[in-house]
């Protein structure tokens, strides 16, 4: 994190932006809007609006919650079942790479209907999102909406997911702090940039799964900060937040002995992933270091995206610490990612 964005970071989230094509700017938080007082929200109907369906049951134990939600998806889009489609697809897309796919049975996915009045998405209605991205108001409604999971045991670790019905390229988590799991994520159903990018797909799980769940960083250099290096107060975070579970996909040293993806610097199963020190991530372009030049943390566009290993085994970890309360060790990631990639 840039020290641009500290006083909000440590005042209230772990921030995360990602944009694709173009350098993104934070909307949030933006000043207070008005409310309407002229017109009359038209009577959304009670059989769509806070209708829970469960799209996914764990089977190996209690079950880590995710829970989607749509914007901008109107009456109508309710009523002839896109918005149900809509919501499996999404939950298809986020288990759609590994090592999640094949871990599938350890997690919880309901989603929420939300009647918006309309699809304009200008930050009144539903959600309150605009096209690619929340506004102020938009984690209330989600707790709001969220209470309607009457199965839902622990919101405070569950990772919250909207799908804005808009085709621009966005994508943006949020966590409330750094000691919870709880996260918001929000993603437009983007518009592929090839033919055959998948592009939608790539940034739900990136999202979802990537900052939401694993809690890691952006693996690639936000614009404008391409000469920005880590201060010592920022080394002194990092470390902190690894402590916590968060950002541990990156590095601010070279330093072989203790790099979170040490073990893999000599696998030679993993010779052909090319593991080692690749300059520029999140705010910083120097001094600030990911495991592999191109991964799913670093590129969400193309045919075919995956986790870099180190990043894999994050995740593998994060969902056997959670499902089976135990810490997995390096050889067990190893069996299950040969056998599963
Ligand atoms: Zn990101």
């Amino acid at each position: 994190m840039n020290i641009k964005f500290w006083p909000f970071v440590i005042l209230t989230a772990a921030f995360c932006a990602c944009m694709y094509s173009k350098p993104y700017t934070p909307e949030f938080p933006e000043a207070p809007e008005k409310e309407p007082t002229d017109t009359v929200p038209p009577v959304v109907p009670v059989e769509y609006d806070g209708l829970v369906e469960q799209l996914m049951k764990a089977s190996v134990g209690k079950g880590l919650d995710i829970v989607l939600m749509g914007d901008g998806f109107p009456v109508e889009l309710h009523a002839d079942g896109t918005y149900r489609s809509v919501m499996e697809q999404a939950c298809n897309h986020i288990f759609s790479i590994e090592p999640a796919a094949s871990l599938k049975d350890r997690f919880n996915v309901y989603y929420v209907g939300v009647v918006s009045q309309n699809s304009n998405l200008d930050g009144t209605s539903g959600i309150f999102c605009k096209k690619t991205s929340p506004t102020y108001k938009s984690e209330k409604a989600i707790d709001t909406y969220a209470k309607n999971v009457t199965s839902l045991e622990h919101a405070d670790s569950t990772v919250f997911c909207v799908i804005i019905n808009s085709k621009e390229s966005g994508g943006i988590c949020y966590h409330q702090s750094y000691n919870t799991q709880k996260a918001y994520a929000y993603c437009p159903r983007i518009k592929p940039s090839t033919p055959t990018g998948q592009d939608y797909r790539f940034a739900l799980v990136h999202e979802v799964i990537g900052h939401g769940f694993a809690k890691m960083s952006d693996e690639y250099v936000m614009s404008g900060y391409e000469s920005t290096t880590p201060s010592s107060k920022e080394r002194k975070q990092l470390t902190e937040h690894q402590r916590l579970g968060y950002d541990r996909n990156i590095t601010f040293s070279k330093d072989t002995a203790s790099c979170p993806w040490k073990e893999f610097l000599t696998d030679e199963r993993y010779v052909s992933e090319k593991i080692g020190f690749y300059e520029g991530v999140g705010y910083y372009g120097k001094g600030a270091y990911r495991s592999t030049k191109t991964n799913l943390m670093n590129v969400t566009w193309g045919k075919e995206m995956a986790f870099s290993a180190p990043d894999r085994k994050i995740i593998y970890d994060r969902i056997i610490v959670r499902s089976e309360n135990r810490k997995p060790d390096y050889e067990e990631f190893v069996e299950f990612d040969i056998n599963h990639n």
